[in-house]
């Protein structure tokens, strides 16, 4: 049996150290949070106790000592855990992993919180110490809210030290561990930002008010009530922006998301007028206020470029329900097949390049995308069979966990309480 993760050091007070901080300290461990200077972690530690809904009571700040790295680093020798959640730079986050690696104690476990940088290219020629260590933990903002944490191991990561971590993560923490693979953007990301980027072409292309859309991209769907342009608004544009470059730069060259690495043209505008989401005052909704006080919301045209009125959609019955929805053949209909066909098939495609079985990637988009199914669940409530023969028969490869269900004889990627492996086989679900 592993030994506890007590003592927790967390280095970077920003958006996703102060969370990390926050919620170490919520487990009762002890925790150190360092960033450049004192101040900056004296003040996340503040945020984490203030506001409407603090993340934290004053009692648990208690347990969170701020400090700076120049100053304090000596300090995180007696910790378990140490917690990286620097900028997103290789150069400064190597540095740092060398700093930490000449002082922490044996066998405490080191991650980085990185969103986008190969955990390879942060331990590439470093100690072998720290390549038996290291692993990436990456959390979703904000922190305290979201379940899912990615647990991504190393090439040479001791298989003790990632049980020691999810341990502690699905424990104490609370969290939703999902094991992932050294690949670009993980699972979650890889295809939530698939959807969402495929998303806004297939949405233009389809004709559809950006109110339809939504309200299809939503309840019908299982997803949640932002649909597609109300989730990319919360995120920001110049976020879809860098999410997409990372891609191009680092998606594998024959991976089917390398067709949609831009975003459409109207989007690149807003992005260049600043027009970037809630984040800017408005996106592609805004909530405006008239003279007397009143509130409503107006959404950005994306043909004639102009704000007008939002006019909430109504969607017949047969378009509330995926499986009616999906093989519609009216124009609600063919787009929710179209962007929903494309992410599912690609999800099919990417087992077991980025997870080794469908429960991680499902339990990804549930716990990270608030999908109420994941992409396997939903094939499922499809009914994967007629699926992939309209998928097939649009020209479409039938490749990944798709292939081996037809190949092995079985309907459903589900059964009881078992999943279907890539071997072709019904094994029992792994305990969250
Ligand atoms: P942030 O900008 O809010 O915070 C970064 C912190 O790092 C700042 O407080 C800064 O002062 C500090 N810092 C910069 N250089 C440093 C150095 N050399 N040494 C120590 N501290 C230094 O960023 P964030 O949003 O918290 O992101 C942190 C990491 O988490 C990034 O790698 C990011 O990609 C990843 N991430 C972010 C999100 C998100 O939604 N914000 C989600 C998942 C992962």
């Amino acid at each position: 049996m592993s030994e506890a993760i007590k003592n927790v050091g967390v280095i970077g007070a920003g958006t996703m150290g102060a969370g990390i901080a926050g919620l170490c300290a919520a487990t009762g461990a002890n925790v150190i949070l360092l960033d450049l200077e004192t101040e900056t972690a004296e003040k996340a530690i503040g945020r984490l106790t203030s506001g409407k809904r603090p993340a934290i009571t004053e009692e648990q700040a208690k347990l969170i000592k701020p400090g700076s790295l120049k100053s304090d680093l000596q300090s995180l020798d007696s910790c378990d855990w140490l917690c990286e959640a620097v900028v997103e730079d290789v150069d400064i986050k190597r540095d740092l992993f060398t700093k930490l690696e000449a002082i922490r104690k044996d066998n405490s476990v080191l991650t980085t919180n990185t969103s986008g940088i190969p955990l390879r290219d942060i331990y590439k020629d470093m100690p072998e110490r720290m390549q038996k260590d290291i692993a990436v933990t990456h959390f979703f903002n904000p922190v305290h809210m979201m379940k899912l944490v990615e647990l991504v191991p190393g090439s040479n990561t001791n298989p003790a030290a990632i049980s020691r971590l999810a341990g502690f993560l699905s424990g104490p923490m609370g969290k939703g561990v999902v094991y992932a693979k050294d690949t670009v953007n993980f699972i979650g990301n890889r295809i939530g930002c698939n959807w969402m980027l495929s998303g806004l072409h297939k949405a233009a292309e389809s004709g559809l008010t950006m109110e339809t859309v939504d309200a299809l991209m939503s309840k019908p769907v299982g997803l949640p009530p932002t649909g597609l342009y109300g989730l990319i608004d919360l995120i920001g544009l110049d976020v879809m922006d860098f999410v997409a470059k990372n891609l191009e730069q680092n998606l594998p060259s024959d991976d089917a998301g390398r067709e949609y690495l831009t975003m459409p043209e109207t989007e690149r505008s807003m992005l260049k007028s600043g027009q970037l989401g809630r984040k800017t005052g408005g996106g592609f909704y805004k909530l405006i206020k008239s003279d007397s006080g009143e509130k409503s919301m107006q959404v950005f045209d994306l043909t004639s470029q102009s704000w007008r009125p939002m006019s909430p959609a109504t969607l017949d019955a047969e378009h509330q329900e995926i499986k009616t929805l999906m093989f519609s053949d009216d124009a609600e209909g063919r787009f929710a097949w179209d962007i929903m066909s494309a992410t599912l098939g690609y999800s099919s495609s990417l087992v077991p390049e980025i997870s080794n079985d469908i429960v991680n990637v499902d339990r990804a988009m549930r716990w990270g995308f608030a999908w109420a199914q994941g992409p396997f669940e939903l094939l499922d409530a499809i009914g994967p069979a007629q699926f992939a023969e309209k998928y097939a028969a649009e020209g479409n490869t039938i490749d990944g966990m798709l292939k081996v269900l037809l190949d092995s004889g079985k309907t459903s990627f589900y059964s009881g309480n078992s999943y279907l492996t890539t071997n072709g086989n019904y094994e029992e679900i792994p305990a969250e």
